[in-house]
């Protein structure tokens, strides 16, 4: 939200020393210009109190007026999308791109706030083609260029987004650092799609293009794993794909685990134990030990991984379903109830755990990939 509104105040800032600025230049349009000048302050006073009433009535009677100061327009446009009236900016921005002899500067300007337009109303092809034509016309804008990877990201057009990448790295847009990030998780995406097609020597080659270039890409490991599963003969390797994924990125070991215990079924207690022997309060990795000695009839030992698990994280709901689950198994330890009914008497909290630090969504499951912002590696865990 906090950047909707920044954005909103710089161009409303702009907006005024335009036309503060366009005001000396325009004595000879008399009363056309000053007219012109009222309604666009109208306009965005109406926009910035909310009273929205006559919003239309304004903005045609600017239309009417016809400016010289064309920039204008695509800053209305803009303005007006950010509040909402996105069919309005449309038809604003529109309008600008039918004017005579643009320059290709700010053609590509007026296209690339069209495009938004069009992405913001959930048309996203009509999106992706005006992004496109707008970034032929101004390849070094780089506003423009993050919006049109944030679009392809968004319809997931991974090939498109590397080339932008690329296009963004050699302009010094991105930082080295976050280069190798983005575009490991765009490789791992690649080798998604071409394991759902089938294709998998080339999933393979970019699942490790994607671990070449940042060795914490955590869903890489993963999926080489399951890809080595369903080629039938490599569960050793399989195995050894996971084991680097528990070494590389021990806080996301639980995404292997279910695997794991799948094909090696003899070392998961020991995989556990050295897990918790780096972080005890990795609660994700008891709960699965748990249900391992549950799997086993083992509640004496499952029961303390549970109260542990719940003592790191009390406020996740999953935790305590999973106690309660054993309980439901295991009726006649009535000692166990008793633990659990004094443990919850300190605390009592239950919300979803995961945000993502760039938009704020929330999940009561750990997410790779923000489906609001779609940034990738974005989620963390928050303690109440
Ligand atoms: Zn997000």
């Amino acid at each position: 939200m906090l950047p909707i509104i920044l954005l909103f105040f710089v161009l409303i800032v702009l907006l005024l020393l335009f036309l503060l600025h366009g005001r000396a230049g325009d004595v000879k349009n008399g009363s056309e210009s000053a007219n012109f000048y009222v309604q666009a302050v109208k306009l965005i006073d109406s926009l910035q109190s909310g009273e929205t009433a006559g919003v239309e009535n304004i903005l045609a009677s600017i239309m009417e007026a016809d400016s010289e100061k064309k920039e204008i327009y695509v800053i209305f446009g803009n303005v007006l999308r950010e509040k909402g009236y996105i069919a309005e900016a449309i038809k604003v921005h529109k309008s600008v791109l039918h004017r005579p002899n643009l320059e290709n500067k700010f053609k590509g300007w007026a296209l690339s706030s069209l495009a938004e337009d069009f992405r913001l109303a959930g048309m996203l092809e009509r999106a992706v083609r005006t992004y496109r034509d707008a970034f032929n016309l101004n390849p070094g804008d780089s506003g423009l260029l993050r919006r049109y990877a944030h679009l392809c990201k968004q319809v997931g057009d991974y090939e498109k987004l590397l080339s932008l990448m690329d296009v963004m790295a050699k302009g010094k847009i991105l930082n080295e650092e976050k280069y190798r990030m983005e575009v490991a998780f765009i490789y791992n995406e690649l080798g998604e799609q071409a394991a759902k097609e089938g294709e998998f020597s080339k999933a393979e080659t970019n699942f490790r293009k994607a671990l070449k270039l940042n060795a914490k890409v955590y869903p890489a490991y993963l999926n080489l794993a399951k890809l080595s599963v369903e080629k039938g003969d490599k569960i050793g390797l399989a195995r050894k794909h996971l084991e680097e994924l528990f070494r590389q990125v021990p806080d996301k070991a639980f995404l292997g685990m279910n695997l794991y215990l799948r094909i090696s079924p003899g070392q998961f207690e020991e995989l556990c134990h050295s897990l918790l022997n780096r972080n005890a309060d990795d609660w994700r990795t008891r709960l699965h030990l748990s249900r391992y000695y549950i799997q086993q009839d083992r509640p004496d030992a499952a029961f303390p991984e549970l109260i542990k698990a719940m003592q790191s994280m009390p406020h996740v709901l999953l935790v305590h379903q999973e106690i309660w689950k054993f309980l439901m198994q295991y009726p006649k330890k009535q000692e166990y109830l008793k633990e659990y009914a004094i443990q919850t008497d300190k605390i009592m909290v239950f919300n979803a755990p995961f945000m993502c630090v760039d938009c704020r969504y929330k999940s009561s499951e750990f997410l790779w990939k923000c489906p609001s912002c779609f940034g990738w590696n974005t989620f963390v865990e928050s303690k109440i």
